[in-house]
C-alpha cells in the first residue's frame, strides 16, 4: 500500500504529526527504530502547562509531579524564589508520555511500525520511497510526503539533502535520590565552574528523587561530575544515582525545513526554545502545521516544495522572532560572569520584580517577560539588571 503521509520516528513531534495527518484524512504511517516506544529516555521531562495542553492528552500517570515555582541559586549560592503559587509546570516520564502520544495517533487513524529503521530518503515523481529495515528485513516504502521527525542527527533531513543543525550541544543528567528544598520547585543553579554558558537544574520526581542535569558545548561528563562533588548545595544531597542519561541538543533551526515531498519537524528541525533548551512545546505545534500541511499537499496530489512551504511560513511565522530573541539572549547569557550573575540574582531579589516574574514569566516565551520588564525600568533594581545586560551585550 502506497502512504500518503509516512512519519519517521515516534517521539513527541512525530507522534502529534502522525495524528494530526490521519486527522486530515491521510492515509498516514508512524515508524520507530526502537521496539519500544518512549525508550531509551533523553529528557527531563519538566514541561509548561501549555505544552502539556499542546500534546493533547488527559492528565494520567504519566504526570510525576506538578510544580508551581523555582529557587534560582547565583554561583555565591545566593539564592531567590519565584513562587507561581499554582501549577505552573509539570514533571512527565516521558516512557509513558510517548507512548499515549502515539496511541493517539493511532487513535486518530495513523498506522505504527516499530523496530523499523528508515536508512535513506529518495525523491521520485510525485513523492519519495524510503528505504528502510523493518524487524530485520530490508523493505521499500512508498509515499507521498515523509515527515522527518527523527531527532537532533536527522537522517531524514541529511539524506533529503537539508542539511544539519548549525550547532548541537550536550544535555546530561542523573536520576538520584535528592531531598528537594521544596518539591513544588525546581532548582537552578548559576556559575562558570559548573555550567559554562548554560544553567544546572535539580527537578524534584516521586519520593526524595530528582532529575540533576545541564547543558554543555563539551565535557558534559566532567561538569556533571563536577557539580555532583562540589557545589556547595548538590553535593551535599545528591547521591546514589540510578540512571544516568546524555543527549544532543539542537542550537538554530535548519536553514530550510522543507523539500519536494519532504517536511522535518520538531528536533531534526531545530525547533527549541534556546533559553531553556526545552523542545517539547515547539515541537508539538510544529508538527500540528506539518501533519496538516502535508495530509492537504498529499490528497491535492502536490508535494513539491512550493506547496510544502506553507508548513515553514506557518511555524517561522509563530515562532521566528521568539527563536531570535532566545539566541540573542544566549548569546548574552553566554558572555556573564559569576560576578554579573551574582549581580542580576541580588537586583532581581525584590518583591516587586518577583511578583512581575511570576505574573508574566512564560517558559515558553521568555521574550513576553522581557517585554514587561522593560516597562518597569523606571525603578531602580530593574535599572541596574538593564545595565548589566547592556554592559555585557555591548
Ligand atoms: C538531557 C536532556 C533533557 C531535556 N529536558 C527537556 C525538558 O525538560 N523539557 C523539554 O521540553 N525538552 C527537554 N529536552 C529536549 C527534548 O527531549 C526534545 O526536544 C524532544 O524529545 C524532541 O522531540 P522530537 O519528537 O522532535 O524528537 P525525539 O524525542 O528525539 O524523537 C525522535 C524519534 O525518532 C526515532 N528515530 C531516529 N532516527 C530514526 C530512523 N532513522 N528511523 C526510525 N526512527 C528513528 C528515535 O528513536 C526517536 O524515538 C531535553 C533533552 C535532553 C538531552
Amino acid at each position: 500500500m502506497e502512504f500518503d503521509v509516512v512519519v519517521v520516528g515516534a517521539g513527541p513531534a512525530g507522534s502529534m504529526a502522525a495524528k494530526y495527518a490521519a486527522k486530515n484524512g491521510a492515509r498516514t504511517l508512524l515508524i520507530e527504530e526502537h521496539a519500544m516506544i518512549g525508550s531509551p529516555v533523553s529528557c527531563t521531562g519538566h514541561i509548561s502547562v501549555k505544552a502539556l495542553n499542546e500534546c493533547e492528552l488527559p492528565e494520567g500517570n504519566f504526570i510525576n509531579k506538578r510544580i508551581r515555582g523555582a529557587f534560582v541559586y547565583a554561583p555565591n549560592y545566593h539564592s531567590i524564589p519565584i513562587d507561581g503559587k499554582r501549577t505552573m509546570t509539570y514533571v512527565v516520564e516521558r516512557k509513558i508520555m510517548d507512548r499515549e502520544m502515539a496511541k493517539a495517533a493511532a487513535s486518530a487513524g495513523a498506522e505504527i511500525w516499530v523496530d523499523t529503521a528508515v536508512r535513506s530518503v529518495k525523491k521520485v515523481n510525485g513523492g519519495v520511497v524510503l528505504e528502510a529495515v523493518s524487524e530485520g528485513k530490508r523493505t521499500e516504502i512508498p509515499a507521498k510526503v515523509v515527515i522527518g521527525a527523527d531527532g537532533v542527527k536527522s537522517m531524514v533531513a541529511k539524506s533529503a539533502g537539508l542539511g544539519r543543525i548549525p550547532h548541537v550541544c550536550a544535555g546530561i543528567q542523573v536520576e538520584a535520590s535528592y531531598e528537594p528544598r521544596d518539591d513544588e520547585f525546581v532548582e537552578v543553579f548559576l556559575g562558570q565552574r559548573y555550567v559554562p554558558k548554560f544553567f544546572a537544574w535539580a527537578v524534584p520526581t516521586s519520593g526524595d528523587c530528582c532529575r540533576i542535569g545541564l547543558n554543555a558545548d563539551s565535557d558534559a561528563h566532567m561538569y556533571l561530575d563536577r557539580l555532583l562533588k562540589e557545589h556547595e548545595i548538590v553535593s551535599k544531597k545528591a547521591r546514589g544515582t540510578v540512571d544516568l542519561i546524555m543527549g544532543g541538543i539542537p542550537v538554530g533551526t535548519l536553514k530550510s525545513t522543507v523539500t519536494d515531498g519532504v517536511l522535518i519537524v520538531g528536533d531534526a528541525a531545530g525547533q527549541v526554545k534556546p533559553v531553556s533548551y526545552g523542545g517539547i512545546y515547539m515541537g508539538t505545534r510544529c508538527a500540528k502545521i506539518a501533519g496538516e500541511v502535508a495530509a492537504k499537499a498529499a490528497i491535492e496530489d502536490n508535494v513539491c516544495s512550493a506547496r510544502l512551504k506553507e508548513y515553514e511560513r506557518r511555524w517561522r511565522g509563530e515562532f521566528g522572532r521568539e527563536l531570535a530573541f532566545g539566541l540573542e539572549f544566549r548569546k548574552i547569557f553566554g558572555r556573564m560572569t559569576d560576578e554579573d550573575f551574582n549581580e542580576a540574582v541580588t537586583a532581581l531579589d525584590d518583591p516587586e520584580i518577583l511578583d512581575m516574574i511570576t505574573q508574566y514569566g512564560d517558559i515558553d516565551r521568555p521574550s513576553l517577560l522581557a517585554r514587561q520588564f522593560f516597562k518597569l525600568s523606571t525603578k531602580e533594581r530593574v535599572w541596574r539588571f538593564v545595565k548589566l545586560f547592556s554592559r555585557v551585550f555591548f
